[in-house]
């Protein structure tokens, strides 16, 4: 499949990886839009919010959870979760990814 985040979880395209387990991966955004803006996904392919069936819903459940561990561990005070969805919502990438920004964002990604 040609999908450019399926080739950063499989380390064929490089990338600042932050944070992984056996089903999430956590990188850093190349094009940040604020100082700290990570973006973690799932190592299943799902396209976006909108091909999410039910049999996802632990791993959507356990995609927060992985922003909450990742936020604690950094200690940050603070911190905005965001998800495009579909072109007409920002949407660029058809993997789907939680944005993770803290800092005063410059932009909404
Ligand atoms: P979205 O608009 O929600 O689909 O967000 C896609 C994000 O992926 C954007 O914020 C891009 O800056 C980011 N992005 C694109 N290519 C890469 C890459 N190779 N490594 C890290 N982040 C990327
Ligand atoms: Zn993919």
């Amino acid at each position: 499949m040609d999908c450019l985040f399926c080739k950063i979880i499989n380390k064929e395209v490089p990338s600042n990886i932050v944070y992984e387990d056996d089903r999430f991966v956590a990188f850093k955004d190349i094009d940040p839009k604020a100082p700290l803006h990570l973006l973690i996904i799932p190592k299943k392919h799902i396209a976006s919010i909108d091909h999410v069936e039910v049999e996802d819903k632990t791993l959507m459940g356990e995609l927060i959870l992985v922003a909450q561990k990742i936020a604690r561990e950094k200690s940050l005070k603070g911190y905005k979760l965001l998800i495009n969805v579909g072109r007409e919502g920002g949407q660029i990438i058809d993997h789907l990814h939680l944005h993770l920004l803290s800092g005063r964002p410059t932009e909404l990604p």
